[in-house]
């Protein structure tokens, strides 16, 4: 595991263009929400000694975070695009990481980016998600920094 998988040239085309087009979508997505954060950092900058309210720094310093939190999430997306393309090119693209069974050609379709089956998923999202962390900002209902997704280059699972 994961074994070489067999997907038509066809499919296999359309879901390498899908991830290019995932992998441009976030960039583009990135580069907005960074002008975002500089113009917040900038107008921040410009009120300093024009006698800023405390309450609006705070506002703006969270509405930052908010900000490179996205901007990080991104770039863990970015890097499972990445993965996935990179699988495409060995050829094990498609399998279940875990299993090693072909992963239904639907839901690569709808997430190019699977590296399980949806059973696989819920087994391994349910052990991810361990006792939530409670974020102070209350928005997101999982931690800011998501665990590893990767599985590990071993075989075996481990428990
Ligand atoms: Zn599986």
């Amino acid at each position: 595991m994961p074994r070489k998988r067999t997907l038509s040239a066809r499919t296999l085309h359309t879901l390498r263009v899908l991830l290019e087009r995932e992998r441009e979508r976030i960039r583009e997505t990135q580069e907005s929400l960074r002008r975002d954060l500089r113009a917040l950092a900038e107008a921040h900058g410009e009120e300093n000694g024009y006698g800023t309210h405390l309450a609006d720094v705070s506002s703006d310093t969270l509405q930052q975070e908010v900000l490179q939190a996205e901007i990080q999430r991104l770039e863990e997306e970015s890097a499972r695009v990445q993965e996935a393309l990179q699988r495409l090119q060995e050829g094990t693209y498609g399998s279940c990481v875990d299993c090693g069974r072909p992963i239904p050609v639907k839901r690569l379709r709808a997430l190019p980016t699977a590296l399980r089956d949806a059973t696989c998923q819920r087994a391994y999202d349910a052990r991810a998600q361990a006792p939530p962390t409670p974020s102070p900002l209350g928005r997101f209902p999982r931690p800011l920094v998501t665990p590893e997704p990767e599985p590990r280059p071993t075989p075996r699972e481990e428990e």
